[in-house]
Order: structure tokens, then sequence, then C-alpha cells
């Protein structure tokens, strides 16, 4: 297949032609140079990495009916909140089920990863594991240890299998808990992430040390919090759906402004599809609503590439002869790709390579 358009990746959008085998590059070039001679299928359309959803809690989508509406702590909270008592009551079976059939759709949605902080301890990590078997996404799970005070054979049994921990906040963690959870997360090579100024401002030293790998939402951050982030060089997912559901909204505009390293997830599968292209369009939008706005460019950035960095893959945001990129075909016009990117894509437009279950590329 010939891709006749653009090419949008980490080295920034231009105009291209794409060869794709078997749903690899095998060649890229100035658009009329290709050497098919007319023999390849030809395709108009934008050429991207796959996205990365850096936020997830795919063990909510066990729930489908409205959520009562309330305040963000009764609701997902980690203690007794609504979300609390639906995982307890939740078969094990009706969990595995629900989290596999949103993988299937985030994998027809050519999402390549699914960032996930996976609560339940232990059998919670292995339950989303084996929901995520064959599915073409790639799950990294951040677990969540049940003991408090943190118990060291739990912690380390977590990480056997866990790509590292993801802890509710440091309003409902204490000191020795982070702690505790950094150093060991820092002695196994995994990450560490929590929740940081979502319903509530918190001061910065509280969640910047110990250093996590991750924040997720900062949206209650005050400019000179976010500067304080951008001089740890800490990366921030961002969910701006779920932000909204609350009455509130991450400042993605200044986060641009001063170079943060912003990640795009779609938080609680219980409140909406995880779906990033959604979640693009949203939060485009969003910002011009709040009087606040960001650039298609960096949001596009925020789902097809920081993820990538993040993950220490920066080579999988690249589209080029030989890299291990799985990229997507999007059928919108090359002009203005990150445009394109951040208002138009929906799962119709996609084409995908790679082991996904949707249509393949030839
Ligand atoms: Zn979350």
């Amino acid at each position: 297949m010939l891709i006749d358009g653009a090419i949008l990746d980490i080295d920034g959008p231009r105009p291209a032609y794409v060869r794709l085998r078997g749903g690899k590059v095998v060649e890229v070039g100035a658009r009329g140079t290709d050497s098919s001679r007319g023999r390849d299928r030809r395709v108009r359309g934008i050429v991207v990495p796959s996205p990365v959803n850096a936020h997830t809690h795919l063990g909510d989508s066990v729930s489908v009916r409205e959520p009562p509406i309330g305040p963000v702590e009764t609701l997902v909270g980690p203690r007794e909140s609504y979300k609390v008592r639906l995982l307890r009551e939740s078969s094990r079976e009706e969990k595995l089920r629900a989290m596999r059939e949103v993988l299937l759709r985030m994998s027809r949605e050519g999402i390549a990863v699914a960032i996930d902080f996976r609560e339940e301890g232990r059998a919670g990590v292995e339950l989303l594991r084996a929901a995520a078997r064959a599915t073409g996404v790639r799950t990294f799970v951040l677990g969540r240890p049940l003991a408090r005070p943190v118990e060291p054979a739990e912690l380390s049994g977590l990480l056997d299998i866990a790509d590292g921990i993801g802890l509710s906040s440091a309003r409902d963690e204490t000191r020795p808990t982070r702690e505790a959870v950094a150093r060991a997360c820092r002695a196994r090579g995994k990450r560490y992430a929590l929740h940081a100024s979502e319903a509530r401002r918190e001061p910065p030293e509280s969640y910047l040390d110990p250093r996590p790998d991750l924040l997720v939402h900062l949206a209650k951050a005050t400019a000179d919090d976010l500067a304080a982030v951008r001089h740890e060089g800490v990366s921030v997912a961002v969910c701006p759906r779920s932000n909204a559901l609350f009455g509130r909204q991450p400042d993605l505009g200044r986060m641009e402004r001063i170079g943060l390293s912003v990640l795009l997830g779609t938080d609680n599968a219980m409140f909406h599809a995880p779906s990033i292209w959604a979640e693009l369009q949203f939060a485009y939008v969003a910002s011009r609503l709040c009087g606040r706005p960001v650039s298609a460019p960096f949001l596009a950035r925020a789902a097809l590439v920081e993820p990538w960095l993040w993950l220490g893959e920066p080579e999988r945001a690249r589209i080029a002869p030989g890299s291990p990129a799985t990229p997507l075909v999007l059928r919108l016009p090359p002009d203005d790709p990150a445009y394109q990117v951040a208002t138009r894509v929906t799962e119709q437009l996609i084409v995908r390579g790679g082991p996904g279950r949707s249509r393949r590329l030839r």
C-alpha cells in the first residue's frame, strides 16, 4: 500500500509518501517520487505512529450504567467509593470480560499501549494482563499494593508482574507509603506514578518528593506549581473529559507554553469510552471554551509522541523505513496534519497494520 499525503510523527508534520508492507514502513520520500510505478494500492491520507492512551482505569469498565452525580472522591476515591464497591462486588469473570471488550475497542481505534492504574493488588494486575492477551494492545500496568502500611513482600510480589505503581494521591497516602513505593520502584527499574491536584490543589512538594515518573491531572495546579513540575522534569498525564465531568480543566495552554511533557489519557472507563480520538477532540475544544487555547500540534504530540518518549521507546514514534513503529493511516486530507488529528479522527477513518484485529494493511 502506498499512502500519498503527509507524515506526522516525532519529527513533526511533513508532506510525504509512505510505502507499507505487512504493516511496516518500507519506503518514505517526497510526494511523487515513489518507486512503485503504480503497482501499489494508493491511498490519500496521513501516516502517524500508533497512539498511546497514557492514563486509564480499565477495571472500571465493568460499570455500564451512568454513575451517580457527586464529588470525585465519593465516586472513584480509594476508600469505600462507588468504584471501590463496584470492583468488590463484580466477579473476576465480569471484570475480565469488561476489560477485554474495551481493550478490543482500543485495538480497533489503533491504540498501541494503555498505561493503566490497576487497583486490587497483584490479582488486579494479573486480571488485566489476562484480559489484554491477543487483543493487540500492550498494557503498561501500574499496580497498587493493598496493605497499609505497605508490606515489603506484597510490594515486591506486585513489582514482579507490574511495570510500576500508581498511587491514588499524596493526600490519600502517607509519606512513608510514598517513600517505600518510590524506593522499591527505583530499585527494580519500575515506574512510580500518582494523581495530583485533581479535585483540590496540593502543594507541589507533597507530590514531587519523592520524585515520581508520572503525575496525573494537575487540574488545580497553579502557574507556580506547573513551573515546579517543569523544573523537576516530571511528565504529566492529562484527562480533560474526566476533569470536565467535575467542572475542572487542566491549563493545557500554560502547560504548552512552559514546555511540560504532557501525555493524554482517558481516565476512568466507567465515565466514558477510552477513545484517545474523542479525548483529543474534547481537549482541543474545551481549551477554547475555558479561554486557555492549546495548539493542535501540542495535543497530537501528547497522544502520538510524548508517551513513547516516556516509555523509553522514541523509535516507535518515528515513521521511517525499518522503524519498529506500527503506523496508522488516517484517511484525512494531508493539509495541516496535526489539526486533522486533533479534530477529525474516527474509527472509520483508520487503516492499521500490525497484530490488531482491525483492517490490516497490505
Ligand atoms: Zn486516574
